[in-house]
């Protein structure tokens, strides 16, 4: 049994952990929200009041935290992993970050002879809990395989996507894919509304037909068609739509960067920057469906 450092015990860290724990082995997690502490608790983990704490003298350390910022301010200065790990440990980010944080955490990681790997997920709250989350995973190889073993608990998929920052810019460019998804899936059940179709039977369609994703599958925006979607519980987030805004512009931010021109993905960001603007960051961000009605209600 191994024992995990765990940093951001949020939306995704608490269900992850769980099956860390639920596999036997000790997780020491530490958030700055205490209320992300006391569900990670409850799922069996460990907690501590530091990122020192959680990091010394563990096997693996994850990252599980909001934005490049939050990974940059975690794993530096005097409080930071780099200050506090072992060097034999091996230090994992499963954030979504842009390409540039990732690379920084590789150069710095090997600079202070530490092992670093960019290992983010797909597949919402809902793969996290059931331990089915695909990782997509970047870094020199040894790095990379030694990766897997503390991965397994909580993977469906583990895939080496190949060097420094692989994982992260794979995972870039999914959810590019999976928010373009997110708003076909919102206008066409609107549409599908205003023609007056049943919504199960609407979505039933969907379901075998061409218009399938998994956006359509997991996150359908209609109340009264998928238990675990956000629509069912009050948009309650399951996927912030500050975290939305943030993974569709850091793929706007590539393509700038390659020049590869992303209208599709402009548009997905309008939409999400409009939440944040209407003050609804915390929200879930399928709650776009709302802005496809003329009156700005779904
Ligand atoms: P979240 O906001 O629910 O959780 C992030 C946690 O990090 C919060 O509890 C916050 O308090 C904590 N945190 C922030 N700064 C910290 C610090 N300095 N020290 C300790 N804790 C700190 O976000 P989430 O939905 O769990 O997502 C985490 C990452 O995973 C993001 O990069 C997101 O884009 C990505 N992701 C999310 C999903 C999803 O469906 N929610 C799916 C795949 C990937």
């Amino acid at each position: 049994m191994a024992t995990y450092g765990w940093i951001g015990l949020g939306n995704m860290g608490a269900p992850m952990t769980a099956n860390l724990t639920a596999a036997g082995h000790t997780v020491r997690g530490f958030d700055l929200d205490a209320a992300a502490m006391a569900e990670a608790e409850a799922g069996g983990v460990t907690p501590v009041g530091s990122v020192a704490e959680a990091v010394q003298g563990a096997d693996v350390v994850f990252t599980m935290l909001p934005k490049g910022d939050h990974v940059r301010a975690v794993f530096g200065g005097d409080e930071g992993i780099w200050a506090h790990a072992d060097t034999g440990t091996l230090l994992i980010d499963s954030s979504t970050v842009d390409v540039e944080t990732s690379q920084f955490c590789h150069d710095e990681s090997a600079r202070r002879g530490f092992r670093f790997v960019d290992a983010p997920v797909s597949g919402g709250i809902s793969g996290a809990a059931a331990a089915t989350l695909a990782f997509m995973v970047g870094g020199e190889s040894e790095a990379v395989e030694a990766a897997a073993a503390f991965i397994e608990p909580m993977s469906g998929k583990t895939i080496a996507a190949g060097g420094a920052t692989t994982g992260i810019s794979a995972k870039i460019c999914n959810n590019m894919m999976l928010f373009i998804d997110l708003m076909a899936a919102a206008e066409g059940s609107q549409l599908a509304d205003r023609l007056g179709l049943d919504p199960k039977v609407f979505w039933e369609i969907a379901s075998v037909s061409s218009g399938r994703s998994w956006a359509q599958q997991t996150w359908y925006p209609v109340p009264g068609i998928i238990d675990s979607a956000a629509a069912n519980n009050n948009y309650d987030a399951t996927f912030r739509a500050d975290l939305a805004l943030k993974d569709v512009t850091l793929a706007l931010d590539a393509g700038e960067l390659t020049g590869v021109t992303l209208e599709a993905a402009q548009l997905a960001q309008g939409r999400f920057r409009r939440l944040v603007d209407d003050g609804l960051a915390d929200r879930d961000c399928s709650l776009i469906s709302k802005y496809v009605s003329p009156d700005g209600t779904a």
